[in-house]
C-alpha cells in the first residue's frame, strides 16, 4: 500500500507525544535568534530546517534554510511533504514533515503568521507564540542590517502591521523582544507551563 508524505508525516507527528511549539511573529523582530537561544538552553527541543525558494543572503548560514528551487519547492508541496507552506513577499517557505522524530523532543518552528495559521488548524493543541520587536525603529533597523533593500524593507513593515493582527487571534501568548535573555526565559517559562499541563491530562 502506497501512503502520502501527508499521511506519514500526520501520524508520526500526530501520534507523537510531542509538543509543536510555532515561534511567529514578522520579520525583524529576532525569531531566529530566539529560536536558537531557545534550542541551545533545552536539548529536548527540535528546531525544524525550512525549505524556501529565496535565494541565500549574503553572510547567512549555508544551513539557515534547505534552499531549493521553485519547481523542486512545488513538487514536495503536491506530494504533501510540507506540514504548512506559505507565500512570503514573492517566495514560497515551508516546514518538511520530520523523517523521523527523536522521541523525547518537542518540535520548534520558527514560521510566519500564514504559516502558524495552518499549523494551528493542523494541530489543535500546538503552542503558539507571537513574537514582537520593542519598537518599530528596532524592527527597521533589524530589517536593514541584514542588507534587504530599501523597497523590500518598506513591503516588510507594511506587511508587519497585517501579520501582527492575524496574529494576536489564534496566538497562546505574545512577548516582547526587548532583551534577548529575558525573552527567552519568558518563552521557556511558557514552553514548561503546558508541558506540565499536558502531562497532567495524560
Ligand atoms: P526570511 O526570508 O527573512 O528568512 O524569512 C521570511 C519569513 O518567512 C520570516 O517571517 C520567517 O519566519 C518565515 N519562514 C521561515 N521559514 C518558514 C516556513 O517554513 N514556513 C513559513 N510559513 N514561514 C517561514
Amino acid at each position: 500500500m502506497s501512503r502520502s508524505r501527508d499521511a506519514i508525516g500526520i501520524s508520526s507527528v500526530g501520534d507523537s507525544k510531542s509538543l509543536i511549539i510555532v515561534l511567529c511573529g514578522p520579520g525583524g523582530v529576532g525569531k531566529g535568534t530566539v529560536a536558537r537561544l531557545l534550542v541551545e538552553d533545552d536539548p529536548s527541543l527540535w528546531l525544524s530546517r525550512s525549505w524556501t525558494t529565496r535565494p541565500h543572503r549574503d553572510g547567512e548560514p549555508e544551513d539557515a534554510y534547505y534552499f531549493v528551487d521553485k519547481s523542486e519547492f512545488m513538487s514536495m508541496a503536491d506530494k504533501g511533504g510540507f506540514m504548512e507552506w506559505a507565500e512570503f513577499l514573492g517566495n514560497l517557505y515551508g516546514t518538511p514533515w520530520p523523517d523521523s522524530l527523536p522521541t523525547d523532543n518537542d518540535i520548534l518552528l520558527e514560521i510566519d503568521v500564514q504559516g502558524a495559521m495552518q499549523v494551528r488548524e493542523r494541530f489543535p493543541d500546538s503552542l503558539v507564540v507571537l513574537l514582537l520587536a520593542p519598537s518599530k525603529d528596532e524592527q527597521r533597523r533589524r530589517l536593514e542590517g541584514r542588507g534587504d533593500s530599501e523597497e523590500h524593507i518598506e513591503l516588510r513593515m507594511k506587511e508587519a502591521a497585517k501579520e501582527i493582527e492575524s496574529a494576536k487571534e489564534i496566538a497562546d501568548a505574545t512577548v516582547t523582544n526587548d532583551s534577548l535573555d529575558r525573552v527567552v526565559g519568558e518563552i521557556s517559562a511558557i514552553i514548561n507551563d503546558r508541558r506540565v499541563s499536558r502531562s497532567g491530562q495524560q
